[in-house]
Order: C-alpha cells, then structure tokens, then sequence
C-alpha cells in the first residue's frame, strides 16, 4: 500500500456535524422529575444499606434518594457532596454497575436496581447549575497545605481542609484543573464543560489557592514544599504510560490511547480530529473501551480491541465491554501483538494467540494473525513518573506511593492518594476517598501539632 493512500487512511471529518453532535451526546441523559419520582420509589430504603457499604465514598444512598422522595433536592444534594465532594462527576461516570447498585437488593428481585447513578445527579445537577454553596469553613487555624496535583484526589483533599479551616495551595502540571475529569473521561459522559464547572464549584468555597502549569520537579521540590508548608499531599495520578516493548513502536500511525483522549477532550471541533479508517486498540481496561468508542463515534470504520486474556479478566466491566459492542466495536481476547508492520506507516500488527500454561502464566500458543490498520492505540496502563519523587525517601512498593489507610506515606508531614498510591483501584470515586480521609488525617495531625 502507498504511503499517499495510508495518510488518507487518517483524516478528518468522517461524519458530518450532526452525526458526531449526536455520538458525543449527553450518554445518560438526566433524569425529568417524574422519572426521577419513580426511581426514588423503587428504593427499600433498606437498614444498613448494602448500596452505601459498597460505596467507596460511604454515601448515606437511601438517605438521599428519601430527599428527593420528599422534593429536597438540595438537601440530597448536601447529603451526596459532604461523602464525595465529586458527588456530580461520579453520578455521570462511576462505574455504579460494579459498584452501589450491583450491591443493591432490587437485583434479587427484579434483576433491576434502583438507578442510583441517575438519581445522584438529579439531586446534584442544580447545586452546579445555580452555584449554590452547601459548605461553610470553620475558623481559620492559620496552617497551610500544599497539595500536589489538581485532579480528583487534590481536589477532594484541598476541599476537605479548607472545610476544616487550613488553606490549600494547589500546584498542577497541567494548564486545567481536575485532572483526568478534565483530560480522560470519555467526552460523552461529562458533556458541557462539566468537570470545569465542578472544579469552579469546589473552589468557591475560599481558601484554596491553584497554581496550574507548576509541576514537581521542574518547577520545585519535594523537600521545598516540607520546609514551606505545614503538611503536603500527594494527588500525582499515574503520568507516564507503559510501552508495548515491540520494534517501530515509533512508527508514524502508533500512538497512546490517553493522549488522543485528551485531543478528543480538549478539541473545540470535533470533526476537525484525525481518525483512521481502521483502529487497532491493545488493552483490556477502561482506556481501551473508551479510545475504540470515541473512535468509532468519530467515524472510523472498524476497530478492533485485542485483549491478551478473556473477558473476565479485562479491567473494563460487563457494561463497559457492551457499550463497546454495542457500537460497533469487536473485541479478540486471548492475543497479544508482536510485531508492528509498515514502512513510513503503520499498516499491519501481527498478534499471537495467548492461553495460561499450568502455572496460570500466559503464554503464546503458537498461532498468529494479522489486522489491518492505519491506526494502532496503546492502552495498556499508565505508571507514576518517580522522577520528581527520586531521592526524597519516600518509599514505593510495583511503581507506586506506599500509604497507611488514612493516606500517610513513609515520610513526615507527606500524605498520598488517588491513582499514584499503592492499593486502589484507579476509579475517580475511590481518588475522592483518598483525598478526604488525608485531609482528616491531616487536620488531626495539624492540630495535635
Ligand atoms: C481514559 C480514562 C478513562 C477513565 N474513565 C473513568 C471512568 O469512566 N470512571 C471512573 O471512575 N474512572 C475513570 N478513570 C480513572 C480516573 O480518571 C482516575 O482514577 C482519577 O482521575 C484519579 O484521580 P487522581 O487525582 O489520582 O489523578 P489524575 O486525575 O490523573 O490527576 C492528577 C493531577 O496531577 C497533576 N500532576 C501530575 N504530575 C504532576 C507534577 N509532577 N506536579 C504537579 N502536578 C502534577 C496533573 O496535572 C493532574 O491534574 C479513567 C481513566 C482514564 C485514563
Ligand atoms: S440497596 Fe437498593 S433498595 Fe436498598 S437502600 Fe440501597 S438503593 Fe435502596
């Protein structure tokens, strides 16, 4: 194939304007009052709730679905946000299926459960929209805090202190807050700006101070922030991304799923990004759905995800492995490339087939086979970039920050959480979690200081 014909393989405006409006959509619309009326009354409002044990927030559910029963919206608002200040990002993107509402009695029944999700949002949808402040701070303790890291762990962590009184300096890598919300999510869940808006909301509350474009390492140290502040979190998430280990990786046409998510996130048309004809996606996880979906919504003709193992071992869930399906998407299991074909371009990948040898190791089974592409996406996992973190003693266990269950790392006055901690499971809910119980943690530490 000539080397014209694979760069028109890659282009832009492959839908018109109306069809990528629609694909990019709101991908559950809210709920109308009297949808939301009936979703509330399905609730058993059951003793110790399973739904809010398997929250990793400990959000009181039926508590605040009772609210919306009796049209307290506000106050069902507040009962949401004081557990999970991202209450209204976690409504539109936690992976409730796995999570509160797979824990929900109403499966036993009815194979249904309550829709908490939706109902979440509905309550915290018009705190975003009118800006209504539901917090107030208490006396000031005249301590300071920096926070690392503007994503979901930072903020939460920021929020919570500047509740208990101590003000937060956020210093942020990158030139918007919030983090993945901001850069990762996938565009049709968080339509409309909302991350923007959610972090616009968090810091209304006063006494936190966001630095963005100021990064650990470049722009100061570790050791700096111990001597200047009273205590410092750690909110990096997980910046650097894993290789796939193979020949011409830097071959025109092969690329991280996670920065193209970015362009998808940040792009003011979306008709104007480049997509190929045909997409190669490697990975199993929630990356991986979420580049092939955009993907195929942007106009692509096929694309395909290659899994090195079976379908209960992705890191994507049973509703996220469907969405994919559902739009298009075909995902292989049991492969893994090896060996990227193309000579200006990327046009072929090579994958082996894969089976567990009696150890339960994978392994190549001596079959191979071939998909044709034009783009090929790495989504096989991120990893925390040490670097701004060598030489400060700060101890690290498989690539990532070691925390007591409160958020404190092995060095003093420095608490951790979110992706970049050792333990969790790379979900904005559980970043959130993190970031509020070090900041308890850390007003206690503060105060017995
Ligand atoms: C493509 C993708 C899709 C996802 N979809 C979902 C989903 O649908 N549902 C879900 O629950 N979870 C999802 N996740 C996971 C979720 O986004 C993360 O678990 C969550 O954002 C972690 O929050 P965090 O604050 O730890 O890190 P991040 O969100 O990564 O934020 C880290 C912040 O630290 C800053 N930073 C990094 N290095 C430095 C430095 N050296 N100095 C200063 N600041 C720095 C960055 O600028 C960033 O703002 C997804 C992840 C990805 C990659
Ligand atoms: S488990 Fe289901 S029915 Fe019971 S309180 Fe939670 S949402 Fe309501």
């Amino acid at each position: 194939m000539g080397r014209a014909r694979q760069q028109a393989d890659v282009r832009s405006h492959r839908l018109d304007e109306a069809e990528i409006a629609r694909n990019f959509g709101d991908l559950h619309p809210p709920l109308h009052r009297s949808e939301a009326l009936i979703a509330a009354d399905r609730c058993y409002f059951c003793f110790d709730a399973p739904c809010t044990t398997a929250c990793p927030t400990d959000i009181d559910i039926p508590g605040f679905i009772q609210k919306i029963r009796s049209d307290n919206l506000q106050g069902s608002a507040k009962t949401i946000l004081q557990e999970n200040i991202m209450g209204g990002m976690c409504a539109r993107v936690c992976p409730t299926e796995v999570l509160c509402e797979e824990a929900c009695v109403r499966n036993t029944h009815e194979e249904q459960p309550v829709a908490i999700g939706l109902l979440q949002r509905y309550a915290t949808d018009p705190v975003f929209a009118s800006g209504t402040q539901l917090f107030s701070r208490a006396p000031s303790s005249g301590k300071k805090v920096a926070i690392v890291g503007g994503g979901p762990a930072g903020l939460s962590c920021a929020h919570r202190l500047a509740v208990l009184g101590h003000d937060a300096v956020v210093f942020n890598r990158d030139a918007k807050p919030g983090g993945l919300n901001e850069y990762g999510i996938a565009a049709y869940k968080t339509i409309d700006d909302f991350a923007q808006k959610e972090v616009a909301w968090i810091l209304s509350i006063g006494g936190i101070e966001l630095r963005n474009e100021q990064a650990l390492g470049p722009d100061f140290t570790l050791e700096q922030l111990r001597d200047e502040y009273d205590a410092v979190f750690l909110g990096l998430g997980l910046a650097a991304t894993n290789a796939l280990g193979l020949d011409h990786e830097d071959l025109p046409g092969v690329g991280d799923a996670i920065e193209y998510i970015a362009g998808i996130r940040q792009a003011e048309d979306l008709a104007e990004l480049p997509v190929g004809r045909r997409v190669v996606v490697v990975g199993g996880g929630m990356t991986a759905i979420d580049i092939a979906v955009q993907s195929k919504r942007l106009g692509a003709e096929t694309v395909d995800i290659v899994y090195r193992r079976g379908p209960e071992q992705m890191g994507a869930s049973q509703y996220e492995q469907d969405l994919a399906q559902t739009n298009g998407v075909t995902i292989h299991h049991w492969a893994a490339p090896v060996e990227l074909l193309g000579d200006k371009h990327v046009t072929t990948v090579r994958f082996a087939r894969t089976e567990l040898d009696g150890n339960g190791r994978l392994k190549s089974c001596g079959d191979e086979f071939e998909l044709q592409a034009d783009t090929v996406f790495k989504a096989i996992g991120q990893a925390l970039d040490n670097h701004p973190l060598d030489g400060q003693g700060l101890d690290l266990e498989a690539g990532r920050i070691v925390v007591s269950a409160s958020g404190k790392t092995s060095l003093d006055n420095v608490w951790a959480g979110g992706d970049c901690v050792l333990g969790g499971d790379d979900l904005t809910v559980t970043a959130v979690q993190h970031g509020k119980l070090a900041a308890i943690d850390i007003d206690r530490h503060l105060r017995e200081a």
